[in-house]
């Protein structure tokens, strides 16, 4: 039987076997000269050295060679494999080894090369974009491969309307990142088509990118163009599933208004996630978060995760409405990582709620008491103590349900880190015995929690500080005015 004669599963699942042989015993990284060659008469001797790995796009091009040469049947299957995911980069400029092949199957020749000579290279930093952009217009097969898309390093008027080129030519995309600044750059009928709008296929996910520019870069006359395509009712997201919008910029931000355009079509949103920004305010983040309230799955509102532990106050809400009240109602929320202004026991009221897994909110001060008139004030010690009861009830619930489900919850407040199912709270307490006479805290362990968190990747070297009191304990340390929960 000819193998081409199996069910297209069965071959497509033996062609992909092959595809992972040819990855395993291919070459997977490229190489570089150690500095770009130097005009006489400042020879040095250069070295190679192993730059990286073959980027995984590139990879699965590389490894599907041969499989394209058998027969068309199979040439189609390997422009799908290869082609799925397109990652288009910045050109970044770097030196050229003179005698390496830009065929990477021939490496191993080339490595036996003792003195390797090299030259400085210039390309256009665009010429992958622009080549790329022209090759899906010219091939409309090869585009309708492409699932996800992702451009990075590009945010020029110039640059984006070649990465809107790309995008509009590709059919069946259904995940795509691109520069924020395409938010400003193109107009309301591009953004329909870039959404899929009258597309069988729409567009599932959207991520935006945001970087600082350069000063000449933000000078530059069309790229200062803003033609507002979001006041648009053309440009619909109701189909969209997944929005991410992530980094900080001063360079024609993405603000509220912006995201209070988008809740007003983003209906149907399964995640939203809002990452190392400060330029939306929890506004903006709610108008979403209400939009989707149905439907979203995944919360993470993290305005700056690059300062760890420290969050910038996320804004006051401008409407009176109770926050905590509207994240306990979205039925379907499952993870949340949120920065609020405030909290208390209601965002932990519903015992319905579908939460699982790590669940961290943080917060600058407690509902009700934002303004509070002194340090240690009995009532806010209350609510606190509310919190992490209530808390800890929501996860025994969860705990002994029909359906067992973890939930872990960390709450951020008042420089702790509390973990109400273990009831222990974590913090810096070296003043507090101090002021105490070493009678405050009765008993604390080492806390596993820096200051920046659980993750150890944000400044190492201060962790240690962080002790582990029992919940009870700090609890009364506030009411002996040993610790304090604000100001
Ligand atoms: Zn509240």
């Amino acid at each position: 039987m000819n193998i081409n004669e199996f069910p297209y599963e069965i071959l497509s699942n033996i062609l992909e076997q092959a595809a992972k042989l040819n990855e395993r015993d291919g070459v997977t990284y490229t190489f570089g000269l150690s500095q770009a060659p130097q005009p006489l008469p400042y020879i040095s001797t250069l070295q190679r050295y192993v730059r990286g790995p073959v980027p995984p796009d590139m990879l699965s091009w590389d490894v599907t060679a041969a499989i394209r040469n058998v027969c068309w049947k199979w040439h189609e299957w390997a422009l799908g494999y290869a082609m799925k995911d397109v990652y288009i980069r910045r050109w970044k400029g770097s030196e050229r080894w003179a005698e390496l092949s830009l065929k990477r199957e021939s490496y191993n020749i080339y490595e036996l090369i003792e003195k390797p000579s090299g030259v400085a290279v210039y390309r256009d930093p665009y010429r992958s974009l622009r080549s790329t952009a022209e090759l899906l217009a010219k091939y409309p097969n090869a585009a309708a491969k492409i699932r996800r898309l992702w451009f990075n390093g590009f945010f020029i008027a110039e640059t984006d309307s070649h990465i809107f080129s790309a995008v509009r030519n590709c059919p069946n995309l259904t995940s795509l990142s691109i520069p924020w600044t395409m938010l400003r750059h193109l107009d309301a009928r591009s953004w329909s088509q870039l959404l899929g709008n009258g597309r069988t296929k729409a567009l599932k996910t959207l991520e935006l990118l945001a970087v600082d520019v350069t000063e000449q870069q933000a000078k530059g006359p069309n790229n200062t163009l803003d033609l507002q395509p979001l006041r648009s009712n053309a440009v619909d997201f109701s189909r969209l599933k997944r929005l991410k919008i992530f980094g900080n910029t001063t360079f024609m931000p993405i603000n509220d208004d912006d995201l209070f355009a988008i809740a007003k079509t983003a209906t149907r949103l399964e995640e939203f996630h809002l990452t190392c920004l400060s330029t939306i305010t929890i506004d903006g983040v709610m108008a979403i978060v209400k939009a989707s309230q149905s439907s979203l799955r995944v919360l993470e509102h993290s305005p700056r995760s690059n300062d760890g532990f420290w969050h910038p106050h996320p804004g006051m809400p401008s409407s009176n409405e109770h926050l905590c009240e509207v994240l306990a109602a979205c039925p379907k929320l499952e993870t949340v990582s949120l920065s609020i202004p405030s909290m208390c026991a209601t965002l932990f009221a519903n015992p319905a709620v579908n939460w699982s897994g790590d669940f961290q909110v943080r917060a600058t001060t407690l509902c009700g008491h934002e303004n509070p008139r002194h340090s240690n004030d009995p009532n806010a010690t209350q609510t606190l103590a509310e919190l992490l009861e209530q808390s800890r009830q929501l996860v025994r619930t969860h705990k002994h349900a029909y359906i067992p489900k973890d939930l872990y919850i960390e709450l951020f407040f008042a420089d702790c880190i509390f973990e109400p199912g273990y009831s222990a709270v974590h913090g810096d307490f070296q003043l507090a015995q101090f002021s105490s006479e070493g009678i405050w805290p009765s008993n604390s362990q080492p806390s596993r929690k820096g200051p920046y968190g659980s993750t150890g990747l944000y400044g190492k070297d201060d962790e240690g500080l962080f002790e582990r009191v029992d919940e009870q304990d700090f609890l009364d340390g506030i009411r002996k005015r040993f610790v304090s929960i604000v100001g």
